[in-house]
């Protein structure tokens, strides 16, 4: 890996007060080339696989439904009873429930009064449902209009015995734990938990329950990274903080990089004169690139250190989180084998506020995104930008993007908005 210097063909893009920025998507690339993939894998049980990444494609091993059976309440019949015009009378022959079938076959001109998920009767292939019949004793007597094979299940219309599943990498949520119960499997492969070690630098930082001298703030990197992490569904080992000492902390970077796939930092990798962090890092192992053409989150280093990965992470808190979603959660997904999922699309919202911006660097923007009275959607940045305030994330329920090429906008224009939250 080479030092940070953009290529030329970015030149003209780069951000113009300091043309050494590496571009966002170069960034992206650099990572995505050098993080290596988690090769362990572990047997996990149903009951404990969710958010866990697959190590091996799932095949069914059987159809679901395991039968052609009913999707609602009301009468099994052969289409061929169905009238054309006028009215049909048929002869209730029996009843089927869900787990309890009709046995024996169904003759022309009977019918069977049949339950949701009930398995659907020889010689049956269409049920009415019971609000579309009237009935009188045993006879049933149903109207034209309905379809062959209506309102019927069939036999693997959900899963096919044989196919694949799921695939190796597809990280498990509710809706796979279910498909995987559905075809009775109980235990599967997934990929082994990263391990992800951080700390905290800086001389003015205290741990919560200490006592702040004036000049201190408490940690707060810790928490707002053990939240993300958790997220993620990774293991990881809090090392506190870590003074602005180069001796302790290329001992604590070597620790991190001896016990962890991943080693994250915040702090001390601008160029003040207490920031130790990319300089420890061109001594013992490769820097891929320590500044980049985004904001917040411009001084972030990442690198190899042995067979560790390692992030330095700028020290502002909003930077912190910023540059986490942006670049260290996909390096993460990333080794842990996740398929990338379809990108989650960008929606475009109307700013009322004018926007300013220099072109050359992507910029984020906490923002609040509506559905206004008019029906229009509406994307409104929390207050101030500055990368300190961390309310202001929590305040957010989208970031508002805006290109490298992007310069100033006026107030009412369409802007790019990624959303916070999605569904599941
Ligand atoms: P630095 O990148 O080390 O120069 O830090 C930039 C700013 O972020 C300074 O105001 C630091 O006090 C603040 N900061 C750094 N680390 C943390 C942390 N772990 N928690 C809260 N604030 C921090
Ligand atoms: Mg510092």
């Amino acid at each position: 890996m080479s030092a940070g210097t953009p290529r030329s063909g970015h030149l003209d893009l780069c951000y113009q007060d300091d043309p050494e920025l590496l571009p966002a998507a170069e960034a992206m690339r650099r990572i995505h080339a050098h993080v290596p993939l988690i090769e362990d894998r572990e047997q996990v049980a149903l009951d404990d696989a969710l958010e866990r990444i697959l190590g091996e494609d799932v095949i069914a091993p059987r159809d679901v439904p395991g039968h052609t059976n009913s999707a609602v309440d009301g009468y099994a019949l052969a289409s061929a009873v169905l009238p054309r015009a006028g009215e049909a009378s048929v002869r209730i022959a029996g009843t089927a429930l869900a787990g309890a079938p009709h046995a024996g076959a169904v003759g022309a001109g009977e019918c069977v009064r049949i339950m949701t998920g009930a398995v659907m009767p020889e010689g049956t292939d269409t049920v009415v449902m019971q609000e579309h019949v009237s009935v009188t004793g045993e006879q049933v007597r149903i109207a034209a209009g309905h379809r062959a094979g209506q309102n019927v299940r069939r036999a693997g219309e959900d899963l096919r015995a044989g196919q694949v599943m799921l695939a190796a990498g597809t990280r498990l949520l509710p809706a796979a734990l279910g498909m995987l119960a559905s075809v009775g499997i109980a235990q599967v492969c997934v990929r082994r938990r990263l391990k992800v070690a951080f700390f905290s630098t800086g001389d003015e930082l205290r741990s919560l329950g200490e006592a702040l001298a004036p000049g201190q703030v408490y940690d707060s990197n810790r928490y707002t990274l053990r939240g993300m992490l958790t997220r993620l569904g990774v293991d990881f080992v809090d090392l506190g903080v870590v003074r602005d000492d180069p001796v302790l902390l290329r001992e604590a970077i070597d620790a991190a990089c001896a016990a962890a796939d991943v080693v994250l930092t915040s702090g001390g990798v601008s160029t003040g004169d207490a920031d130790y962090v990319k300089g420890i890092l061109e001594q013992r192992g490769q820097v891929g690139f320590w500044r980049i053409a985004v904001r917040p989150g411009r001084p972030l280093a990442f690198g190899r250190l042995g067979e560790a990965v390692f992030f330095g992470l700028p020290g502002n808190p909003v930077a912190v989180m910023m540059t986490f979603y942006q670049f260290v959660q996909p390096a993460l997904l990333a080794m842990q084998g996740q398929r990338a999922p379809p990108p989650v699309p960008l929606l475009d919202a109307q700013c009322p506020e004018a926007l300013r911006k220099k072109p050359g660097r992507v910029e984020y923007y906490r923002a609040v995104l509506t559905r206004d009275a008019d029906g229009v959607l509406r994307v409104r940045p929390t207050g101030r930008t500055g990368s300190g305030l961390l309310h202001t994330m929590n305040d957010a329920n989208c970031l508002i993007v805006l290109p490298e090429e992007s310069g100033s906008l006026e107030a009412g224009s369409i802007v790019p908005v990624q959303p916070f939250f999605g569904l599941v």
